[in-house]
Parts: C-alpha cells; sequence; structure tokens
C-alpha cells in the first residue's frame, strides 16, 4: 500500500467526520466555495457510447457542467473542489442530477480519486442505489495506478453493492504500469483521446493500440476509445479491435442526449 494510499485509508476508516469538511489552507477561491454546489447549481449532459460493429447506442456517460460561471468546466471545478476537500460531497448531487437524467439507461458516471477516502460514495442512500439501467463507475488510469489499494477495497465493494461495473478512463493520457492498472480487473477500459488522434495517419500508433486493445480484451475487458472526431479515426479504430466509440463524431455531450450518428 502506498504512502498516499494509507493516508486515504486512514480519512476512510475514522470515526471522524471525513476531513473533507475540515477547511484547508490554500481553500480560499477566486469565486464561491464549492461546498455550497447544491443540485440546483448542476447540470448533467450525457454523451452517447456506441457500439462499433454497428452503431448502437451502448450507454451514456454523465459530464456535469456547473451552472456558476467560475467552474463551468468540470476540470476547474474539481481542482477547487479538491483544495476545499470538498470533492467526496460534490459527487453526491452530480449523481443525483445524472441518476435522473438517465433514468433506466444504462450509465458511465466518473468518479474522482478524492471520493473513495470520502463517506458519500460508501452511504446506502446514495442515489446510486437506486438506478434502475447498468451502471459503470470510472476511475482515471492515473488514479487506478496511485489509489490501487483504495480502488480494490472501496470502489470494488461499492460495484459490487450495487452491481456497477468498473471502468479505467483515459488509459494511455499519463504513464501507468498497464499491467497494475489490468489488475484491478476492470470491466471495460476507456482509450484516451491521445491514442486516438490522428491514429490513422500514424502506423506506430496503430500497432500500439490494436496491441493495448487485445491485451485488455485478453484480460477481461471490452474497450471504448474516446474523443473519435473523425471518420477515419472511427475506421482506424474500430480496425484496431475497439468494441465501442465516443466523440464528437458520433455525437456531443448534450441534454436531452444527442441520438448518435453513425457514417458507416
Ligand atoms: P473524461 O471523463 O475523460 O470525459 C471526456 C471528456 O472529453 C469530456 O470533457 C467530453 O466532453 C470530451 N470529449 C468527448 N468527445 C470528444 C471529442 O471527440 N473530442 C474532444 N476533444 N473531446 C471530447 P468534459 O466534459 O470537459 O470533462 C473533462 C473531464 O472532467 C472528464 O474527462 C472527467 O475527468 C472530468 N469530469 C467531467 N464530469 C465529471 C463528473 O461528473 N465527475 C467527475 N469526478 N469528473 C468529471
Ligand atoms: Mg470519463
Ligand atoms: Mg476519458
Amino acid at each position: 500500500m502506498s504512502g498516499r494510499d494509507k493516508r486515504l485509508r486512514w480519512t476512510f476508516s475514522s470515526d471522524d467526520l471525513d476531513r473533507e469538511d475540515e477547511s484547508s489552507p490554500e481553500a480560499s477561491a477566486p469565486g464561491r466555495s464549492t461546498r455550497l454546489i447544491t443540485a440546483d447549481d448542476l447540470d448533467v449532459v450525457l454523451q452517447p457510447i456506441v457500439d462499433l460493429r454497428d452503431g448502437r447506442l451502448f450507454a451514456a456517460e454523465a459530464l456535469v457542467r456547473c451552472r456558476w460561471p467560475e467552474y463551468a468546466s468540470p476540470v476547474a471545478l474539481f481542482a477547487q473542489a479538491e483544495k476545499e476537500r470538498a470533492c467526496g460531497r460534490l459527487g453526491r448531487p452530480i449523481r443525483e442530477v445524472a441518476i435522473a437524467r438517465a433514468a433506466g439507461m444504462p450509465l458511465f458516471l466518473n468518479i474522482h480519486p478524492e471520493e473513495l477516502s470520502s463517506r458519500w460514495l460508501v452511504r446506502p442512500d446514495d442515489p446510486l442505489s437506486f438506478h434502475e439501467g447498468e451502471l459503470f463507475l470510472e476511475i482515471t488510469e492515473s488514479a487506478a495506478f496511485e489509489y490501487f489499494d483504495l480502488c480494490r477495497s472501496v470502489l470494488k465493494e461499492v460495484c459490487t453493492r450495487t452491481s456497477a461495473h468498473l471502468v479505467v478512463d483515459d488509459l494511455g493520457a499519463g504513464h501507468s504500469n498497464l499491467k497494475r492498472v489490468l489488475d484491478l480487473e476492470p470491466a471495460i477500459v476507456k482509450l484516451d483521446r491521445e491514442l486516438v488522434k490522428d491514429l490513422d495517419k500514424s502506423h506506430r500508433q496503430r500497432v500500439l493500440v490494436r496491441s493495448v486493445t487485445a491485451l485488455c480484451k485478453d484480460l477481461g475487458a471490452r474497450v471504448v476509445c474516446e474523443g473519435i472526431e473523425t471518420l477515419d479515426e472511427l475506421k482506424a479504430v474500430r480496425d484496431a479491435g475497439a468494441d465501442f466509440g465516443q466523440g464528437y463524431l458520433l455525437a456531443r455531450p448534450g441534454y436531452p442526449m444527442p441520438r448518435p450518428v453513425w457514417p458507416l
């Protein structure tokens, strides 16, 4: 267990209120505190994930949009929530909105690594427990690597209890140890746009994507390619053996969720 994992584990097993509820010295924000965000301040857009065999809709990924202009980008929103140790608290209203908007549909939800050490995600009354469709919980490759033990304990426990599937997101964006990440036995691996962009133009990249895809599939994970923007990238990811695709070419994120186009 890494030092970082140990610290997070302590937080998780502590009887005190989450450390999220302690203020941190760096927490002061140019904007308002993310702790004040409620479901009314959030929008969730849905982006289709399609089956690359025939373009049929497989599932939707929920992507948060905060109505406060200073946190319009989800990256800025979570960067500030991280400083305020409020990621666990923030995840809950996001799931409330996402699950209400995607009723009954197979749904991919992003989980911030700091959520693994908060009590919010594991609460039995979390909206996760009430979703009627299939659930897929995404953790980024770098978090899967850095918080391996927490992913194996907390995330796997949540997945078992809620019948959700574990997904490793953004594979290829970092420099993680592929074997270690796959040791989490994810049901799905999402290849980052870094690997998909200009795939049709680079033979070396195609060899890499084909090999990584085959390895994931041999180890029991299905593969989603993210960030498909051109027809040639779409053909290339399909030829590389990926199962599912996601990207602006097929559909942008939106609510109501746009119907995917299938140009092949
Ligand atoms: P992600 O989970 O990898 O989500 C994919 C991002 O790629 C989304 O950006 C999506 O809008 C964008 N995208 C989709 N198709 C294309 C494409 O064809 N080309 C390009 N260039 N981009 C594409 P978004 O919504 O800005 O989200 C950015 C990141 O913020 C997400 O990356 C995820 O890590 C995080 N995030 C978003 N929503 C949530 C959330 O509800 N919870 C958590 N914990 N993180 C979230
Ligand atoms: Mg994602
Ligand atoms: Mg991603």
